[in-house]
């Protein structure tokens, strides 16, 4: 009988029969019930709450922050620098503005480090910060699946449209790149250290306490969409998804498919939300792959998908891959607060002069 290796140091027959149905046709069964799995692990959904609700906490102090800009007793500590996360084209010129002079900007220094946290993470352990931390990932799955439970079902855009749209958020991400890329160091110092840069936080709260009809609209009609389609403003529109995507590519974690223990069910095609055909890959290469698990916890045989470095090893249970993302990433932020760099030098006085000017702040580009 065949032999397949699961760790390195451990060879396991495998549990999978081939039986012949009366139809002629030939199924995979699993003999030995042992290597069933039974029950499913929650740890995402926990993530991603806690994630969330790090979110409003941020975004209840930055309202109180606002509300003492309007009424005129602004103070730097009440500002949450946590908000900077919501600034990424600010902070991808602070990370090439960093690549070229070496140093870390001090107006928005924790959406530097969070970008920094983020790029590390897709790099190394694929898009998991789509499916584990962003809220607003968060909100698009948590909409799908209402919209699955409304009309029980998600539905799927046609190949023609699905395909040339998807390449939408790599236009908008080939747009800020070469935008960003193309200026020189004064002109990214110069940007970085304007009055815009320091209030981009301050304009964004702006944008959605006075949101314009236009704006309603698109919000509503994205909102409507994420009810049918799964993932809808992520698998078209997110350039930041569109970016870490790429740098995932590189990945050495990925999901890996042990073809002799699959027995070709395709429940992991079935559940991965980004329509990857995963019960017919070695490996998952995709830049839409969000390590979101689905397919692990979907998949009915032990150990046969997994997130590891290679194939032939057991890989990373969930808890494990929770573990690691939720340490790689509050790992920076505590580097940052421990040297000093997490909160801005933007001072109170500053942030109200700046804010009695708001309206005639523009980026001037
Ligand atoms: S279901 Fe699997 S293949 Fe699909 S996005 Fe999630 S982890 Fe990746
Ligand atoms: S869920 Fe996918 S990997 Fe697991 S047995 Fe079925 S087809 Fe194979």
């Amino acid at each position: 009988m065949d032999t397949y290796r699961i760790k390195t140091s451990e060879t396991v027959t495998p549990p999978v029969v081939t039986v012949r149905l009366k139809d002629g046709r030939s199924v995979k069964k699993v003999a030995d019930k042992s290597f069933l799995k039974t029950g499913r692990s929650d740890i995402r959904s926990y993530i991603q709450l806690l994630f969330f609700f790090l979110t409003m906490w941020i975004g209840v102090d930055f309202y109180l922050f606002m509300d003492g800009l309007e009424k005129g007793v602004a103070s730097t500590a009440a500002r949450p620098p946590g908000v900077e996360g919501f600034l990424p084209i600010s902070a991808l010129m602070s990370f090439r503005y960093f690549l070229l002079t070496g140093i870390v900007n001090h107006i928005h220094p924790s959406g530097f480090f969070i970008f920094i946290a983020v790029l590390l993470i897709s790099t190394f352990m694929k898009k998991g910060f789509c499916s584990w931390i962003c809220p607003v990932g968060y909100i698009s799955e948590s909409l799908f699946l209402l919209g699955k439970k409304i009309f029980g079902r998600n539905f799927t855009l046609p190949k023609w449209i699905d395909v040339p749209l998807r390449s939408l958020k790599y236009v908008l991400l080939a747009f800020f790149l070469i935008s960003v890329s193309t200026l020189s160091v004064e002109e990214l110092g110069s940007f970085i250290h304007s009055d815009y840069n320091k209030v981009a936080d301050i304009k964004m709260y702006l944008f959605f306490a006075h949101v314009s009809a236009i704006s309603i609209i698109v919000i509503g009609a994205l909102i409507v969409l994420s009810l049918f389609y799964k993932n809808f403003w992520c698998r078209y529109g997110c350039p930041y998804g569109a970016l870490l995507g790429i740098t995932s590519l590189i990945s050495p974690m990925k999901i890996r498919r042990v073809d002799q223990t699959c027995i070709d069910c395709g429940k992991c095609a079935d559940a991965c939300p980004s329509y990857l055909p995963v019960d017919k890959l070695d490996a998952v290469n995709s830049a839409e792959c969000t390590a979101c698990y689905s397919c692990v916890e979907a998949c009915p045989v032990k150990n046969t998908l997994n997130m590891s470095m290679r194939s032939g090893v057991k890989g990373l249970s969930q808890k494990q891959y929770a573990l690691l993302l939720v340490g790689v990433y509050f790992g920076i932020v505590g580097v940052a607060m421990l040297a000093g760099l997490w909160q801005n030098t933007v001072s109170a006085h500053e942030y109200l002069s700046l804010f009695e000017k708001i309206g005639s702040i523009s980026h001037g580009f």
